[in-house]
């Protein structure tokens, strides 16, 4: 691993001991992953993201080929379905956040967004964040009904499964699963109750301003 490498890595390894000391990655849940040149940095199958360091990373190369370390994790095609959508996409972080978890087994609140724009917050850091139809975790239908997404965005939640979400780098990909669980935390609390939402002109006057997407 040459230095730029090795920094991307550290700063994944730091990104996934994170989501565990938040609360975000159960057991041995979530994936994450980097891209630094031609290569992704992959956590491996099977370990918590507490416990990532350089040497256990998978190394992919751009073809998907398997460089070093242990097998990646079964949901690279999923994180590869992702960088092929978000063009400015450094680095994917995937979880079962238990709120965005929950949130995904309910009903989307629009076509284009699984969350409503409930705050500004996930309007200005995250943008829409679209229900990906359910498929088997780790199958090629699950990274195919992410490509197959109509709309831009920058995160999704998989149906009954969790969080995704890609950001410049590793801490900025968690800080897009982070807001997507704090959102979700106040949708699913807020189940049963009327609530209101921001309106098309005020989403609008925060993604002129902030650059994200969002179509009603
Ligand atoms: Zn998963």
């Amino acid at each position: 691993m040459n230095a730029e490498t090795r920094e991307a890595a550290l700063r994944l390894c730091d990104a996934g001991r994170r989501a565990v000391d938040l609360g975000l990655s159960p057991g041995a849940s979530g994936n994450v992953s980097v891209r630094v040149a031609d290569l992704t940095l992959m956590s491996p199958t099977g370990i918590s993201l507490g416990e990532l360091e350089p040497e256990v990373l998978s190394v992919l190369d751009s073809g998907g080929t398997h460089l070093d370390g242990p097998p990646p994790s079964k949901e690279y095609p999923l994180h590869l379905a992702l960088y092929g959508r978000v063009e400015e996409a450094g680095s994917v972080v995937h979880l079962h956040s238990p709120h965005a978890t929950a949130a995904s087994c309910l009903p989307p609140w629009s076509d284009t967004s699984a969350l409503p724009p409930v705050t500004p917050y996930l309007v200005m850091r995250v943008g829409q964040v679209p229900l990906v139809p359910y498929a088997a975790p780790g199958s090629a239908r699950l990274a195919h009904n992410v490509s197959a997404l109509p709309g831009t965005f920058r995160a999704a939640l998989l149906a009954n499964h969790g969080s995704l979400a890609a950001g410049r780098d590793p801490a900025a990909a968690l800080a897009g699963a982070i807001e997507i669980e704090e959102a979700a935390r106040l949708v699913v609390s807020l189940q049963g109750h009327e609530f209101s939402v921001l309106t098309a002109e005020e989403v609008r006057e925060l993604t002129d301003q902030y650059g994200t997407p969002w179509g009603f």
